[in-house]
């Protein structure tokens, strides 16, 4: 089987596994224990914290372990908002933004009287800077954009962008959950106030995240408790996840550049070959800015659902779009808020590849391809 899923959740790396067995185990300790079992636990997660920061270029005290990408974009968007403007606040975002940043958005309208503008990507899923100026007010408080699409792969100019947003004193989020070991995560490139990320997209295991708040900026937290995390993120600590997550950052950015620049080869010999094999085919996305991880098309005159299924009894694992969406019978909210008719974005399949895929593995997926969509083609509902 070839699986090419890893936008949805990559396995763990051993050496990940290796790196956590001890706090699993032998140093069980709660880092908040005032013992020496406490406090060795609370070392390693010192020693992870600190990894991240060097990760992303910031100070230790502004890294928040969560419990995933999920709760560390609901921690940024609604924490960053509630603290700087908790009722009728102005918020900016787009259409193409995972649930996790979609649903806190519309938690805010309902409950804070938020407002909050769509700011609309091109065909490709750029957000241009103009674009976002021209939804700026001199009151906007929040703007989230992600840094690259989990659907389509598209990258954001996140540093013209926030810069703009700085401009009318917004603070600026990214959801960086798909890039994250495989663009550079630097804050002082990238110039936002908060960040997220996701451990299992990257070989950590699933249950552990982080996000990024700048000190000046702060969150008012989403989960009270006994005040771990600074209090920005109440909950005894996943020291075993942190420990994973650091060992898997360590692991992918070492290899970052290099991965990154052999599988944007690979993927691109895979589209230029499935544009010239499957009669039709549309490339969804940016054709440059894109993760290089991230194939993504419509197959017009099939169904996606009908294409997964032929491609999986051909040993092939892939996806129509996000593994929130897979399953459900509505189009896709990213492809639709791009411009795709809705017809045609129920005929997406997206291949997300990890740093080990090879141009044979891609050959042969192209040829599984072409005969999956002939296969299926006049079945579909497009
Ligand atoms: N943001 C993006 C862009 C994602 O792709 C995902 C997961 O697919 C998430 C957020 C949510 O992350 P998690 O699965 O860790 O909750």
């Amino acid at each position: 089987m070839l699986y090419l899923d890893n936008a949805a959740t990559t396995p763990v790396r051993r050496d990940v596994l290796e790196a956590m067995w001890p706090y699993l185990t032998a140093e069980f300790g709660n880092p908040s224990s005032h013992h020496t079992v406490g406090e060795r636990a609370a070392s390693a997660l010192a020693d992870a914290r600190r990894t991240v920061a060097d990760w992303w270029g910031v100070r230790a005290s502004e890294v928040v372990f969560t419990s995933g990408g999920t709760e560390a974009d609901n921690l940024a968007v609604k924490g960053i908002v509630l603290a700087r403007q908790p009722r009728g606040a102005h918020i900016v975002s787009t259409r193409i933004e995972h649930e996790a940043v979609l649903e806190s958005l519309h938690y805010l309208e309902r409950f804070h009287d938020a407002h909050v503008t769509y700011v609309d990507t091109d065909e490709t899923g750029l957000v241009t800077p103009e674009a976002l100026a021209a939804m700026l007010r001199d009151d906007t408080t929040l703007v989230s954009i992600m840094l690259a699409n989990n659907e389509i792969g598209t990258v954001q100019d996140v540093a013209s962008l926030a810069q703009v947003a700085h401009g009318v004193g917004a603070a600026f989020h990214t959801d960086a959950v798909q890039a994250a070991g495989w663009l550079d995560l630097n804050v002082a490139s990238l110039g936002v106030d908060a960040l997220s990320v996701s451990g299992h997209k990257l070989g950590a295991p699933k249950g552990i995240g982080a996000a990024y708040v700048r000190a000046r900026v702060g969150v008012e937290p989403v989960l009270h408790g006994g005040g771990q995390e600074r209090s920005w993120r109440s909950g005894t600590e996943n020291v075993a996840g942190a420990v994973g997550m650091a060992a898997a950052v360590r692991a992918a950015e070492n290899e970052r550049v290099s991965a990154s620049a052999r599988v944007t080869a690979v993927r691109d010999r895979f589209i230029a070959e499935v544009l010239r094999q499957v009669p039709g085919a549309l490339l969804t996305g940016h054709p440059t800015r894109r993760l290089p991880t991230i194939a993504s098309f419509c197959f017009p005159g099939t169904s996606g659902e009908a294409v997964l299924l032929e491609l999986e009894q051909r040993g092939v694992v892939s996806s129509s779009g996000s593994a929130c969406a897979a399953g459900s019978d509505e189009p896709s909210h990213v492809l639709t808020a791009i411009g795709i008719d809705p017809a045609i974005a129920q005929t997406a399949v997206r291949f997300s590849l990890a740093s080990t895929t090879t141009d044979e593995n891609m050959a042969d997926v192209a040829t599984a391809l072409a005969a999956s969509v002939a296969t299926v083609s006049g079945l579909g509902s497009a």
